[in-house]
């Protein structure tokens, strides 16, 4: 079965890299320019020498993985039988891309997205074929977690080829109807808000909330520090998918998370978010 990745970034490098370390699948990976499906790569090559080095796996089997993959522009997917679609979160773009693969890819080629929050019907509009969400989780190699998407007019055969595919990579698939922020993020980024929300009050100090989840409900992480790792622009833009999908006053993304990200506050990825990372 051959896969074709389009968006090279974090999620589509790390979805080829599951894919390859499964073996059996050939890999095309694919961005605007083959210049940024190289950059793919070599972060694929790069999470590679990274587990060579700790021992957990050996260079021949890497070696064997990089010969099952292919670079390239969406042009190069006309074979595949599945596409993962990783581009940015923006329905015009995803719509675009579709579009054009329509024109490219086989009639029977699944397509399927990697998007966190948008909508697989609204994405699937005027296409010949309703599009399913493949959703994983960062890291895309190590996560075992897939949420299978069912949209509006998405085929059971389809879902069922999905699910069956995630398990042959290892992956434990879960069956979603379309719902926004789907299972994982409707849960996790309302609790990340609600932490906002006492850390704001002046109820508890961010250490402390953290030190109450991961002590008192067991989670590996605590929701600050998560939302750092997350990323507090992507907790802002799932929480306003939420609200703006239910209207429902619990979704109110906390003017605190908001003043946050205005002021360039992400987390991890700037230095700084409730934690200072810049030491
Ligand atoms: P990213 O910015 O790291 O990567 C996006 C890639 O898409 C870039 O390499 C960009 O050059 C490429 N791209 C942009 N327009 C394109 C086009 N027209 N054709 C081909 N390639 C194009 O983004 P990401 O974090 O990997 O997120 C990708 C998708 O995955 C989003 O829908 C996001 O919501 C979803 N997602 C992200 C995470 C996460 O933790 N980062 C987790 C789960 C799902």
């Amino acid at each position: 079965m051959k896969i074709g990745v389009i968006g090279a970034g974090t999620m589509g490098s790390g979805i080829a890299q599951a894919f390859l370390v499964a073996q059996g699948y050939e890999v095309v990976l694919c961005d605007v320019t083959k210049q940024f499906a190289i950059n793919g790569k070599a972060r694929i090559e790069d999470s590679l020498k990274k587990q060579i080095s700790k021992g957990k796996m050996e260079q021949k089997k890497a070696e064997e993985m990089l010969l099952k993959l292919s670079i390239g522009v969406k042009d190069q997917l006309e074979d595949c039988d599945l596409i993962v679609e990783a581009v940015p979160e923006k329905l015009d773009i995803k719509r675009e891309i579709f579009q054009s693969l329509q024109g490219i890819c086989k009639k029977s080629t699944i397509f399927t997205s990697n998007t966190s929050s948008l909508s697989l019907t609204e994405m699937s509009r005027d296409l010949d074929r309703a599009i399913a969400g493949m959703h994983f989780f960062n890291p895309a190699p190590i996560m075992k977690l897939v949420e299978v998407v069912a949209g509006q007019n998405t085929a059971d055969e389809v879902i069922n080829k999905i699910i069956s595919v995630a398990k042959e990579i290892g992956k434990t698939p879960i069956l979603v109807k379309e719902g926004a922020g789907f299972v994982v993020n409707r849960v996790l980024i309302p609790m990340i808000n609600e932490s906002i929300g006492i850390y704001a009050e002046g109820l508890a100090s961010v250490e402390d909330i953290d030190t109450a989840m991961k002590l008192g409900a067991n989670h590996p992480m605590g929701p600050l520090e998560l939302g750092d790792l997350v990323g507090l622009d992507v907790c802002l833009a799932i929480m306003e998918v939420l609200y703006k999908e239910f209207g429902d006053p619990k979704y109110r993304p906390h003017p605190l998370l908001k003043k946050m990200v205005r002021g360039g506050l992400l987390g991890k990825k700037t230095g700084k978010g409730f934690y200072n990372y810049s030491k």
